[in-house]
């Protein structure tokens, strides 16, 4: 999924309708989609225009303009920290050592639609959206992930680790899906 950043077309010379507030987080999105679509999410705005237009086309523009007129031209409030990255890293390096693991790089990515992922070179990528997230919450992302170092799929093998190591993962699970930003 590429990602384009409305600020960053406007610095470009891109052509925007004056009505579009420049304070505003306005991040744009190519999928494979027909129509296009704005949704509020916290500090600003995401759109998703289909794949073969351009980001910086007109007609996006327009669209923007007369949804954020929708919106009232406000962004949904950020969430007040609760967890920091700091911390979360720190529980990276405590559950790695605790499963005897080692994973290669830890990132933080704004992902809107998963918590984190891995790949199979060892690699974490975990959401920056954990920072809003309680403690115990974020761990269970945490522990996830480095599980998945092991165990790829979601099946038999993966539950009886997580039970494993956090008895009460189930419930963070529940807790965590239920979350909406
Ligand atoms: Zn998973």
């Amino acid at each position: 999924m590429t990602r384009f950043s409305l600020k960053k077309l406007l610095g470009r010379g891109g052509k925007a309708a004056p009505t579009i507030p420049s304070d505003l987080n306005i991040t744009i999105r190519r999928q494979h989609r027909r129509s296009l679509m704005m949704r509020p999410i916290p500090g600003g705005f995401e759109v998703y225009i289909p794949r073969w237009m351009r980001p910086d086309n007109p007609t996006v523009t327009t669209f923007i303009a007369k949804s954020l007129d929708k919106f009232g031209n406000q962004a949904p409030p950020i969430p007040p920290t609760l967890t920091t990255r700091e911390e979360i890293t720190a529980m990276v390096n405590h559950w790695a050592a605790q499963m005897g693991l080692q994973p290669k790089r830890i990132s933080f990515r704004d992902m809107t639609r998963k918590w984190g992922s891995c790949s199979s070179r060892d690699n974490i990528t975990l959401s920056t959206r954990l920072t809003w997230v309680e403690p115990h919450l974020a761990e269970y992302v945490v522990v996830h992930e480095l599980v998945h170092l092991r165990v790829f799929n979601h099946g038999k093998d993966f539950k009886d680790m997580m039970s494993q190591y956090m008895p009460d993962w189930k419930t963070r699970e529940q807790t965590l899906h239920a979350i909406r930003f």
